[in-house]
């Protein structure tokens, strides 16, 4: 059984990472989304809130399951036998990032392969931060993020203006 994590921070999950997720499972057996507790962002989700809105968001997704975790990514990926770790490449900008990531999670465990999946077209310029700042400017989002993740920034964000 192969199974890879999909790790990130999800901060709300976008159409962008489902995509990517669905990919990921027509190559895995199992994809374990795994919710980075500390991540050294700011989040505007809690963490418990991140993990309830990809709950949600999976739905309907075969062979996938939601975790978060606290710490090193390579270490939760041990911990379930996972031997794979999915990330996303959008623009270029993502490569360089992402590269060193791949590079240091390699010298933590060398049984772990990092595999890298493009999303369609239409989600190439798409991020949780554009979500957030665009629902700050009352934005449609509904092309973007699922219902859910709509809500929860309309209760998020509604209640703070
Ligand atoms: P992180 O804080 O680890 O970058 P994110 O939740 O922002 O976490 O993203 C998790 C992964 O999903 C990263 O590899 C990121 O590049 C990728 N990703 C995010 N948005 C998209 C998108 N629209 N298309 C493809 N990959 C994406």
């Amino acid at each position: 059984m192969k199974v890879a994590i999909y790790p990130g921070t999800f901060d709300p999950i976008t159409y962008g990472h489902l995509d990517i997720l669905r990919k990921a499972t027509q190559i895995f057996d199992k994809v374990v989304l795994a919710v980075a507790e500390h991540t050294g962002k700011n989040t505007l989700f809690t963490t418990e809130e991140r993990k309830q809105l990809c709950l949600e968001a999976v739905k309907g997704i075969d062979k996938v399951d939601v975790k978060s975790y606290n710490g090193l990514s390579v270490k939760f990926c041990r911990g379930i036998n996972a031997t794979h770790m999915i990330r996303g490449l959008r623009a270029v900008s993502d490569f360089e990032y992402e590269l060193q990531i791949a590079l240091f999670n390699k010298k933590l465990d060398q049984e772990l392969e990092t595999v890298f999946l493009i999303p369609d077209n239409k989600y190439l310029y798409l991020s949780s931060s554009m979500v957030r700042s665009v629902y700050e400017l009352s934005g449609e989002l509904q092309e973007f993020i699922p219902e859910c993740a709509v809500k929860a920034l309309n209760n998020k964000i509604g209640e703070k203006k």
